[in-house]
């Protein structure tokens, strides 16, 4: 451990929209200090640089940007006495509720009693998404794309080919819109875009774009800088180039989870989600996980909820609470890929919002949800909106009630 230790009662790490509304909620019903930590300079999360409408709607009954959102967040927080530490990244831990971190100020050590993490999740970089070719200038994510435009007021190139057509693609058009670049295709492998209809709709017209499904990268064309990127039909096998300078790589979520590894914690294989229960409490008793290092990606006003929900189950953890008796695990059956909360304790407690939220690979119009326990149909839902790829899919969690804890694990499976 270094010198400098901190003894805050709850550290949250990540200062995004998750993590500002737990503090926001805890600062004032907790005894002793909230410390959030924060890498980036400002507090915030990806919001700060998504500067375009769409934000604070179901958490703050409005409809505002990004940097907007993220403002009131954090002035909302320290409203609230919590403490927002920013450039200082958290790296380690220093022990099962402590944690070594690098600031300003050199390196300290964190001990709280309980740890909310809250580090979100980012899109695939171009290595890890094994495309071929050219190692050119010009290939962005969304979030490196804003990054360069909102924050350090750079340009980009002239003709973009966005990868995805989920509604981070339609943030990255928009992005591109602003500084002079237009977005000559999209390509989606799914065979229709997985944005809302309402979304691809008028944003092919509105983007002048056009819209490839079926369709994946074979190749990245031009050095040192990009100059064609080449799609290939997954039906036909057909082969295209696209001239452009830019390309931006959407979609593709990771859990930003090194911590959660590094503490040898269980990791949901289908997402790479820290494994929680309704509480939102890891494995690790007094560790909870909040926003959208859970699931991987929702909107922000869902990510800012778990930290409204959050609240609750940490002060009943302070108080000495123990939700723990013996969880079940959930889990899912393809086309679902996956479901947050990975276990749930049926005590009375429900996840927030009281949803299962989940994740498809094919769009089915009117989902019939059902729950099996050792192979058996335990309870179904008919739902009246879609399973759409590409975004969270949700399910009220009254589902459960019909689950036999005596039968175990659960699978969440679409009915034919
Ligand atoms: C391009 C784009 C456009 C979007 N558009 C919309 C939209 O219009 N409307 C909407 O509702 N949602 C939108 N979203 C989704 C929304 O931004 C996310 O749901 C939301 O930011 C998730 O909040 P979070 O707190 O879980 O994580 P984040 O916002 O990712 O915040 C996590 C924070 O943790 C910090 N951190 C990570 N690791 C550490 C560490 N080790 N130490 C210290 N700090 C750390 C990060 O710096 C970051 O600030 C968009 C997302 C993207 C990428």
């Amino acid at each position: 451990m270094s010198e400098n230790i901190l003894t805050p009662t709850v550290l949250i790490i990540g200062g995004g929209p998750s993590g500002l509304r737990a503090a926001a909620e805890l600062g004032p019903r907790v005894e002793g200090q909230v410390l959030v930590v924060e890498r980036e300079s400002v507090a915030g999360g990806i919001p700060r640089h998504s500067d375009h409408p769409g934000y604070g709607i179901r958490d703050m009954g409005k409809f505002i940007s990004g940097p907007k959102y993220a403002h009131i967040l954090r002035q909302r927080a320290s409203k609230a006495g919590a403490k927002i530490m920013v450039n200082t990244m958290v790296t380690d831990w220093a022990g099962d509720l402590a944690v070594n971190a690098t600031s300003p100020q050199g390196r300290i050590t964190i001990q709280a009693r309980v740890v909310i993490l809250a580090t979100g999740a980012r899109e695939r970089p171009r290595p890890a998404r094994l495309i071929p070719g050219d190692r050119g200038h010009g290939v962005y994510t969304t979030g490196n794309l804003q990054n360069v435009v909102h924050l350090k007021h750079n340009k980009v190139g002239k003709r973009a080919v966005i990868v995805g057509s989920e509604l981070v693609s339609w943030s990255a058009a928009l992005t591109l819109k602003h500084v002079g670049c237009r977005t000559v295709l999209m390509t989606t492998e799914y065979p229709k875009p997985d944005a809302y209809f309402f979304f691809s709709k008028p944003g092919k017209i509105f983007f002048n774009t056009k819209i490839a499904t079926r369709t994946k990268v074979t190749r990245i064309i031009g050095k040192p800088e990009v100059q064609a990127i080449e799609i290939e039909n997954l039906d036909t096998g057909k082969r295209d180039l696209i001239e452009c300078d830019t390309v931006i790589l959407t979609g593709d979520w990771i859990p930003d989870n090194e911590l959660v590894r590094s503490a040898g914690l269980p990791v949901d294989p289908s997402n790479r989600a820290p494994v929680v229960d309704e509480t939102l409490q890891t494995t690790r008793p007094g560790l909870f996980a909040i926003g959208n290092m859970l699931h991987p990606v929702d909107t922000a006003d869902i990510a800012a909820l778990d930290g409204a929900a959050v609240a609750d189950h940490v002060l009943r953890y302070l108080a000495g609470v123990a939700p723990h008796r013996s969880p079940l695990d959930v889990g899912t059956e393809a086309p679902l890929r996956w479901v947050s909360p990975s276990r749930v304790n049926l005590n009375g407690s429900e996840p927030p919002r009281g949803r299962l939220l989940l994740w498809t690979d094919r769009f089915v119009a009117f989902p019939k949800v059902v729950l099996k326990q050792q192979g058996s149909v335990v309870a179904r839902k008919r739902l009246w909106w879609p399973a759409a790829p590409g975004r969270v899919f949700r399910v009220p969690s009254s589902i459960l009630h019909g689950v036999d804890r005596r039968r175990g694990r659960i699978t969440v499976a679409l009915e034919r």
